[in-house]
């Protein structure tokens, strides 16, 4: 495979040492990776804040002319692109493509929006200014679920707002990153964007350094939590958006045909590594055996393969830890469960599972309490609304939740009670960058997309002037 390397200050640089990148299908080296060392992150740093005042300066419309012409590029590259990221991450190739322009279509949406200048009070002796003025650098950190999309999410209102960035993707992801970081790297001054990998042991120093303004994170709740008390130290801006427990109540008077198959979609997308793929499902007892056998159908029959071969639904898990993480949950499920379709993992290498439905378990074990981050869903039986309510709020997550139901009324009253920060009706996992989209309780801080996300790589000023 073609070399890759990091990009710091305008510059294609070798790593100081390199790390092999697996193909999680095959367990085989896909490339060696360049790997940063302390003195190229801070390097890195360095050159994002010399690029920044003249970037700040830039006009706005220039900087969304090369968001768009980065947009540009990476419709241009889906194909290449979309392999790359399958040959990684693990997804099926159809979603990988989808994944590439679902994020040439965060920086054309997200580069379009406007940061006007709002005059709060203007008469009787006073006049006053709300200005949106950028940060500084700010360090994006990735995780190997979504590596391109969740860039998409970041990138584009940072330089939007006069930011310079610090890019650094998960371990086990970074390659379509430093590719994407190679396609786009004349488009924009040198130092504004800069891409660096790690093996794990940069993020701390990034979300320290006294350099870095902001950090916006994507990743695990512990890692959050770290985050958060390394920005302290300084007093950084930090987007948190962290992991989930997602439960789906679906209501008696549902279709069980008819809502199973957005279900089975919402839980088992990208072989359910999505923080807000459906990971409790509540069903009432009136329709419970039905969605069961339904769902259980579905994944008797779903293609689980090598995101490269055509038909493949799902992939493997994208590394080691988290299909061992996940062989850990089947353990849980068969003891404290009824296995109704899948249950182990595939005997081949990679990191394959079966797709997993359990029923007759409750709270209590790890499958329904914990976050599983993988193909193995826990099916819970519930009688009565307020019961199941306080059941799905019971837990320290707050990232999404659906309510699957016949009669709207029904539905809103049951999403008017739920902690999250999205509940959807009747669908799971609907996302766009004009919907903020963000975490409550222990699943985030802040927002990211639309207007209140992009606020959120700004400082608002206000100029106060005697008139
Ligand atoms: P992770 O927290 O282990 O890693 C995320 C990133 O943080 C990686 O780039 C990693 O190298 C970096 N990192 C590691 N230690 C760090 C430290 N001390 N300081 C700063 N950065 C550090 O998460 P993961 O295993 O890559 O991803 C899975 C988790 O992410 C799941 O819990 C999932 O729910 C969550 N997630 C959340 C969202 C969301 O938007 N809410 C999206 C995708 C994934």
């Amino acid at each position: 495979m073609q070399p890759f390397s990091l990009l710091i200050d305008g510059q294609l640089v070798a790593g100081d040492a390199t790390m092999p990148v697996l193909n999680p299908a095959t367990e085989e080296i896909l490339a060696e990776c360049p790997r940063a060392s302390h003195a190229q992150l801070d390097r890195a740093v360095a050159a994002a804040k010399a690029a920044f005042p003249a970037w700040a300066a830039t006009p706005i419309e220039q900087r969304r002319q090369l968001i768009a012409r980065m947009a540009d590029v990476l419709e241009a590259n889906a194909a290449d692109l979309a392999r790359l990221l399958t040959s990684e991450q693990g997804k099926p190739l159809s979603d990988a493509t989808g994944e590439v322009l679902g994020m040439a279509a965060f920086f054309r949406y997200l580069g379009s929006l406007e940061l006007p200048m709002r005059v709060i009070e203007d008469g009787n002796g006073r006049r006053v200014e709300a200005h949106r003025r950028p940060l500084g650098v700010v360090g994006a950190i990735i995780p190997w679920n979504y590596p391109l999309l969740i860039l998409g999410f970041k990138l584009p209102p940072a330089l939007l707002a006069g930011n310079t960035l610090v890019v650094k993707p998960a371990p086990t992801t970074p390659l379509s990153t430093l590719k994407f970081a190679e396609l786009v790297k004349d488009i924009l001054p040198p130092g504004v964007l800069n891409v660096i990998a790690d093996a794990n042991d940069l993020g701390d120093a990034l979300t320290r350094h006294p350099d870095v303004r902001k950090i916006s994170f994507t990743g695990s709740t512990a890692t959050g939590q770290k985050v958060m008390a390394s920005a302290a130290q300084t007093l950084k801006r930090i987007t948190l958006e962290l992991g989930g427990n997602d439960a789906s109540i679906v209501l008696d008077d549902v279709d069980p045909k008819k809502v199973a198959p957005g279900i089975f979609e919402g839980a088992f997308q990208n072989s359910g590594q999505v923080c807000l793929a459906i990971k409790r499902l509540y069903v009432h007892e009136a329709v419970y055996d039905e969605i069961c056998n339904e769902l259980a159908t579905l994944a008797n029959t779903a293609v689980v393969d090598d995101g490269l071969k055509q038909g493949t639904k799902l992939g493997p898990l994208q590394n080691k830890m988290q299909y061992e993480k996940v062989k850990g949950f089947l353990d849980d499920a068969k003891r404290n469960g009824k296995v109704i379709a899948g249950g182990d993992v595939m005997d081949r290498p990679g990191y394959f599972i079966q797709p997993t439905i359990v029923r007759d378990i409750a709270e209590g074990s790890r499958l329904v309490d914990e976050e599983q981050f993988g193909p193995v869903l826990p099916v819970i039986k519930y009688s009565e609304s307020d019961d199941v309510i306080r059941r799905a709020n019971g837990t320290s997550y707050g990232l999404g939740a659906s309510v699957w139901a016949s009669d709207p009324d029904r539905a809103y009253a049951v999403a008017n009670r739920l902690e999250a920060g999205t509940v959807w009706i009747n669908k799971h996992l609907d996302m766009a960058p004009h919907i903020p989209f963000g975490g409550a309780k222990q699943s985030g801080i802040g927002v990211e997309f639309a207007e209140e996300g992009l606020a959120e790589f700004t400082q608002l000023q206000i100029i106060n002037a005697a008139v």
